[in-house]
């Protein structure tokens, strides 16, 4: 789960890291208000999206000005102008995509005299099964360019849990930064804060990008993008209210109702599986055989037919899917409750894409009984290759 900007400055500000004072915002009115709380003489107004780039971002509109979804504003008038250029526009970043991403909420800052402008992260290492630390002197650019064009500016190490984060990991990225004396005091400091912070509230990810020193020498989270662990959510009720739905996917929001494992993607043929494996293979098949998988989607092992009408609903709502292919393992899964679900779903929301089911296992034989005395126009498959041999060609001859 995603949270923005100023949610996750407010969780570092808990834990004691350095962050400007700032203020979020809903319209231009609040924009002035919060300028004057905070007092000038220099102030960031900052697009709240759950993407990153927006500096460099471009509004669709042309009423949103020129300058991007992060500006510097040297008057409570200007905090005022750009607000209300941005609100209610579409940033287009790096990271949302052609489609960009409405902007319903700023940020307003505190303005910081910048020095310097750091890269630090910290995720979780699947290699190490540890914590680590990412950082780099290139702040403020793009990480993974700087990873590519110029690894050796890019230091990381992992935490051992049992110590947890010890004063050699500060002095090892005061070292990496180039910092010393009170900077280097500040930054072992840091370490420590974040990766508490980390670890407690069960983050995936914690990048800040630009971290800064200031010109009167102060270390400063300046961005900060968190990301948390979704199957730890349940023990962390105060991070689950800072949800923002409005920046998810809607398919995938319905699904989650329906504790459905569903992604979303970019393909034409919708599927439905059980299993995450069969799941995945099922979309690498589609692909072999030339065609796209619309969606990833996992409808778990013993989902009830109301869980599958869902997600049979969620499959045909969405405009890109063309074809859709039903793969079903029926180990605890029932074909014959496979069978009922759809059958109900297309009586619901009809049927306009071919549709190909593959049904194995438990109840086999009578969820194709049930699919076939329905009268629907189904497309029977006998393996995983067949069907995706099938769906692929339906859908070429139905455009
Ligand atoms: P991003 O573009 O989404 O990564 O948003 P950031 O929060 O990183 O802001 C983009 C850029 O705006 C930063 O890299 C800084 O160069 C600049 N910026 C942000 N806040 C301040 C500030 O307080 N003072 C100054 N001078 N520049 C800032
Ligand atoms: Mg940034």
């Amino acid at each position: 789960m995603n949270i923005h900007e100023y949610q996750a400055k407010a969780i570092l500000r808990e834990y004691g890291a350095p962050v400007s004072r700032g203020v979020p915002i809903f319209s231009p009115d609040e924009a002035v208000a919060a300028a004057q709380s905070l007092g000038g003489p220099l102030w960031v107004v900052k697009s709240q999206i759950h993407a990153g780039g927006r500096g460099k971002g471009k509004f669709k509109e042309e009423a949103a000005g020129e300058k991007g979804g992060v500006r510097l504003a040297k008057s409570v008038d200007e905090v005022k102008t750009f607000a209300a250029q941005m609100l209610g526009n579409t940033l287009v970043t790096i990271q949302t995509g052609p489609a960009g991403k409405q902007v319903n909420r700023l940020y307003i800052e505190d303005g910081s005299d910048i020095e310097k402008e750091f890269y630090l992260s910290i995720l979780v290492d699947r290699a190490t099964g540890r914590v680590a630390f990412v950082v780099s002197t290139e702040g403020g650019m793009d990480i993974e360019e700087v990873a590519h064009n110029t690894p050796e500016k890019i230091v990381t190490f992992s935490i051992d849990p049992a110590t947890g984060a010890m004063p050699h990991h500060g002095r090892t990225v005061a070292h990496a930064l180039g910092l010393t004396g009170e900077l280097a005091k500040q930054a072992g400091d840091l370490v420590s804060k974040l990766y508490r912070a980390f670890v407690e509230k069960d983050m995936a990810m914690l990048e800040i990008n630009p971290l800064i020193v200031t010109k009167d020498g102060q270390l400063k989270c300046l961005d900060a993008k968190v990301s948390f662990d979704s199957n730890a959510l349940y023990r962390h009720p105060d991070v689950v209210s800072l949800r923002d739905t409005t920046e998810e996917d809607a398919k995938e929001i319905e699904a989650s109702k329906y504790d459905l494992s569903y992604i979303a993607l970019d393909g034409t043929i919708g599927c439905m599986v059980n299993g995450a494996g069969l799941a995945m293979a099922t979309m690498d098949i589609i692909k072999l055989y030339g065609e796209e998988p619309a969606n990833f989607l996992d409808v778990g092992g013993g989902a009830s037919k109301e869980k599958v009408t869902a997600a049979f609903k969620i499959i045909t709502a969405d405009p890109n899917v063309q074809g859709i292919l039903v793969n079903i393992f029926g180990g605890i899964m029932r074909c014959d409750i496979i069978a009922e679900g759809v059958i109900a779903a297309v009586k619901e929301v009809g049927l306009q894409v071919p549709l190909v089911v593959r049904l194995e296992g438990t109840n086999v034989e009578l969820g194709k009984k049930i699919l076939t005395e329905s009268g629907l126009n189904v497309i029977p498959a006998d393996d995983l290759d067949d069907a995706a041999a099938k769906i692929v060609k339906a859908v070429k001859e139905a455009r």
